[in-house]
């Protein structure tokens, strides 16, 4: 069978003849494969619509809660519950999300609130115990930078692993995540489990994973927590290991995902700014709307053919560039 080529490798566009590095994370990946002009915008601008995004300061906030469960259980005993809701409030007031919650303000959060949180904690260490008994922490929120190109170190996929425990001498990551996906049945509708496999993020983990010395991981557990109204009790752990070649696969398409970025990017260097549109990261418009609601930058493109002629974000945006590296302090684990 005809191996695949693979994709060319990233040139660099600087006159210095060393590269700055490049550090792609699954955030950046994921953009630009739902649209390259969202990538430009957000990743390229560092652009963002203003406002709170409230699944994702629920989401941060109930990750934070988790640190404490799965680090503090064998220690932390009667107190586990206070500690992992005073971690969850801490993230949740440092997002900027309200710190009282009157009537109108619960009404407008939903089911992302902080009670409901603090429902969904009690029973989550409830259905956990056995395996937070029996498990041993191996690391908690610990970053990761892996090469992506054998003879080039210029260019990294970094991330980090929510939780990695030792699990009847397995090594095994645990990756948290909420979701709103309800249905009566079984509490979590089966296209959202269904739908972790094949995932980037998931298969990243797993590539990451054959570059440990020890305790090797083979299969990630996304452990899904339903956030409702009403029901607070339903978690699923939904275990995912990749196929033979599925690395290789992936390796090749992360590859071949960050020289479209070089190139895009190679593409506006030349481009003419003033021109009346953008002749790189073009649009795709078939993302403008999804499964979480409009694009945040709709109103932008509707109106903007040329947004690399902007100095400054338009109205209703705000600069607050998402700088992987720094957020996962990766500079305590790379050689500088
Ligand atoms: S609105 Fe559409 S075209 Fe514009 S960035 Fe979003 S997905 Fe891309």
């Amino acid at each position: 069978m005809a191996t695949l080529p693979l994709p060319r490798k990233v040139t660099p566009t600087a006159k210095s003849s060393k590269p700055p590095r490049f550090y792609a994370d699954n955030t950046i990946l994921s953009g630009y494969k739902k649209c390259p002009r969202f990538h430009y915008l957000r990743q390229e601008r560092g652009w963002r619509s203003e406002g709170i995004r409230k699944p994702l300061v629920f989401g941060i906030a109930w990750h934070a809660a988790m640190a404490v469960v799965w680090q503090g259980f064998h220690k932390l005993g009667k107190n586990l519950l206070p500690v992992a809701m005073e971690a969850f409030w801490q993230s949740w007031i440092e997002e900027g999300a309200p710190k009282t919650l009157d009537l109108a303000t619960i009404e407008e959060w939903g089911a992302r609130t902080p009670h409901v949180a603090e429902e969904m904690l009690i029973n989550y260490v409830h259905e956990r115990e056995s395996i937070l008994k029996k498990s041993r922490l191996i690391s908690s929120e610990q970053p990761f930078a892996v090469p992506i190109f054998p003879d080039d170190t210029s260019v990294w996929y970094i991330g980090r692993k929510d939780e990695k425990i030792l699990l009847n001498g397995e090594g095994l990551v645990i990756e948290h995540k909420t979701t709103s996906e309800y249905k009566k049945d079984g509490g979590f509708k089966s296209s959202y489990i269904e739908g972790w496999s094949p995932n980037a993020q998931i298969e990243g983990y797993l590539y990451s994973e054959q570059h440990e010395k020890k305790n090797r991981a083979r299969m990630v557990w996304v452990d899904a927590a339903l956030v409702h109204k009403q029901v607070h009790d339903k978690f699923k752990f939904i275990p995912i290991s990749i196929a033979t070649g599925g690395i290789e696969a992936w390796l090749w398409e992360c590859r071949d995902w960050i020289a479209r970025i070089m190139s895009e990017r190679e593409r506006l260097a030349t481009a003419y700014t003033n021109a009346s549109h953008m002749t790189a990261f073009p649009k795709n418009t078939e993302s403008c709307s999804g499964k979480y609601g409009l694009c945040e930058f709709i109103h932008l493109c509707r109106s903007v053919n040329n947004p690399h002629k902007l100095k400054v974000p338009p109205e209703g945006f705000v600069e607050d560039r998402w700088e992987p590296f720094d957020i996962l302090k990766l500079n305590t684990i790379m050689e500088k």
